[in-house]
């Protein structure tokens, strides 16, 4: 944009002008003497008989007028002087002209066009070097404010001694600097004193304190301590004459507490600019102090996770073997009373240690099956004929329903397919159901107690369905609401976990369970199921 551009230098060439006329009494009073000089010059050459070239004089006003006046008014002093000069000679010699005469105002005019040239050129290189240094000015000020105001620690530093330092290694034959600062670890604290301070914005006092505007010798080492990593690999940038250098740098403030920033560092092309070098800070302490209590809360989340899956599975196991070993009992009990009759039935002994073992068997096959649960393992998965397991979880519990009087009903509504399962998952699915209908119509003290469990296929035989229906007293309202929450409980003596571990086992397969209160009373709960397995 020429005219902005045009604009511009005018402006600049004025105010390089007001700048060289500053103080304008400077200028009168060098415009006065010069039209007081113009006066007795003229005086002199026309009302004198004095035989010279006075009019050469006139070079007197004209670098008199050059300190008070423009290049026009300058162009308008030369005019001046000459039109006084030929008036002078015209007063004094126009009637009878000589050549010696002539010859002397040709002189006179000579040297004061060249004069004038002289000037005019002079002023052309003042006024060049003035604008220059006012550009510089301006864009000192502007560095300045910008140095000053802006929000990053900005601090100046003085390095023109450790690159001279480092230059002096090299020229000695140093190849590799960390292999030298390695075997002359005094170095570091060398480098560090021979940085100087040139200045430290606002930002940096902020960040460091006063004391890093401080140009005090050696004020670097308050702030560097010698075992930094961060500064090697500065004085390597250096080394290596690199253009810049940037990294994470640990910096000591003045309070003495250690602050780690974001260190930026341009260096010069021109070595003797390295004596103002700017190195710029951004504060990183809380967001590095936020990402490590981060990571460490991460860490702790872990920690508390895995000490819940342990909780979690205790807690199963504890539930799980429950049944089977209170069965054990039961049959150990049972088979002490065999053994003890005159004569022992030996034969009744005999299934009462068969029940025994076929327990203990489940109970090792749960333990292994929560491991496997846990761990999301796919092992055991085999065809389970569900009727066939349902039968066989009743025969599992036949002493405990007829302790409570409770009757089961098996209902085939439609042929259900063999599903991909665990077995012993189902199976501790099925007791936990089977166990709740009869712990809820006991605690109820119901009369009729019955467990109604159908079996039917839904989607064309892809799913299969399962409830467990009883004539207890249902579910309350609060109970819905929280009945899979783990460790909740109505029971004295319960844990909370049965439900809850029977809907992840078969979420874990793919399928859902849901409880409600039946139409007719009593609670029932669905099992629904995919005949493949979800995730096999
Ligand atoms: P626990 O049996 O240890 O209490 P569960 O998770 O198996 O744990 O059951 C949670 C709660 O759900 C029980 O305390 C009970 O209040 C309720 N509940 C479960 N099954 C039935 C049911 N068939 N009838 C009535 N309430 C039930």
């Amino acid at each position: 944009m020429p005219a902005q551009g045009g604009t511009k230098s005018m402006s600049e060439k004025k105010n390089v002008w007001l700048e060289r006329h500053a103080g304008s009494k400077h200028g009168l009073v060098f415009g006065v003497i010069a039209l007081a000089a113009a006066a007795a010059i003229f005086s002199i050459d026309t009302y004198t008989k004095i035989e010279g070239a006075i009019a050469v004089l006139y070079v007197i006003v004209l670098l008199l007028s050059a300190e008070a006046t423009t290049r026009t008014g300058l162009l308008v002093a030369t005019g001046l002087c000459i039109g006084l000069s030929i008036l002078s000679y015209l007063l004094t010699h126009g009637l009878d002209p000589d050549l010696q005469t002539a010859l002397r105002l040709t002189v006179a005019l000579a040297a004061l066009c060249v004069t004038a040239a002289l000037l005019l050129r002079n002023d052309r290189a003042r006024t060049n070097i003035l604008m220059t240094n006012a550009a510089l000015r301006e864009s000192e000020r502007r560095y300045r404010s910008i140095f000053d105001m802006t929000r990053v620690a900005l601090w100046e530093r003085d390095y023109s001694r450790v690159r001279a330092y480092i230059v002096g290694l090299k020229e000695e034959g140093v190849t590799d600097l960390r292999d030298y600062i390695r075997t002359h670890p005094e170095v570091i604290p060398q480098c560090i004193a021979m940085i100087g301070v040139v200045a430290a914005n606002d930002a940096a006092v902020d960040l460091l304190g006063r004391r890093a505007g401080s140009n005090s010798p050696g004020v670097m080492s308050h702030f560097i301590s010698p075992a930094n990593e961060a500064f090697l690999d500065v004085l390597q940038a250096i080394f290596d004459g690199a253009s810049f250098f940037e990294g994470m740098a640990e910096i000591t403030a003045e309070a003495g507490e250690t602050k780690l920033v974001l260190l930026s560092i341009s260096f010069p092309d021109d070595p003797a600019a390295f004596n103002r070098v700017v190195v710029s800070m951004v504060d990183i302490t809380q967001r590095e102090q936020a990402r490590k209590a981060l990571v460490e809360a991460q860490a702790e989340l872990t920690r508390a996770a895995r000490a819940a899956t342990v909780g979690v599975m205790s807690a199963s196991l504890a539930h799980e073997l429950n049944q089977p070993l209170g069965a054990i009992v039961v049959n150990s009990q049972t088979l002490l009373r065999w053994l003890d009759r005159d004569p022992p039935d030996l034969a009744a002994a005999r299934r009462s240690a068969e029940r025994m073992i076929r327990d203990s068997q489940r109970a090792s096959s749960i333990i292994h099956n929560t491991r496997s649960l846990l761990s999301q393992s796919q092992e055991g998965i085999e065809q389970v004929d569900l009727s066939a397991l349902v039968r066989d979880t009743l025969a599992l519990m036949e002493h405990e329903l007829e302790k409570e009087r409770t009757t089961v009903e098996i209902v085939q509504i439609a042929r259900v397919p063999s599903i991909s399962s665990v077995k012993i998952e189902m199976q501790q699915v099925m007791i936990n159901l089977i166990a709740n209908a009869v712990q809820a119509m006991s605690a109820a003290r119901s009369e009729n107690r019955r467990i109604t469990i159908a079996l039917d296929a839904a989607d064309n035989a892809k799913v299969v369905a399962i409830t467990v229906r009883d004539t207890g007293p249902g579910l309350s309202a609060d109970t819905l609401e929280k009945l899979f929450f783990p460790f909740y409980t109505t029971k004295e003596s319960g844990m909370g976990m049965g439900l809850s571990i029977c809907r992840s086992t078969i979420e874990a397969r793919g399928g859902s369970l849901v409880g409600s209160n039946h139409p007719e009373g009593g609670a029932v709960f669905e099992i629904r199921l995919p005949v493949e397995v979800a995730n096999a």
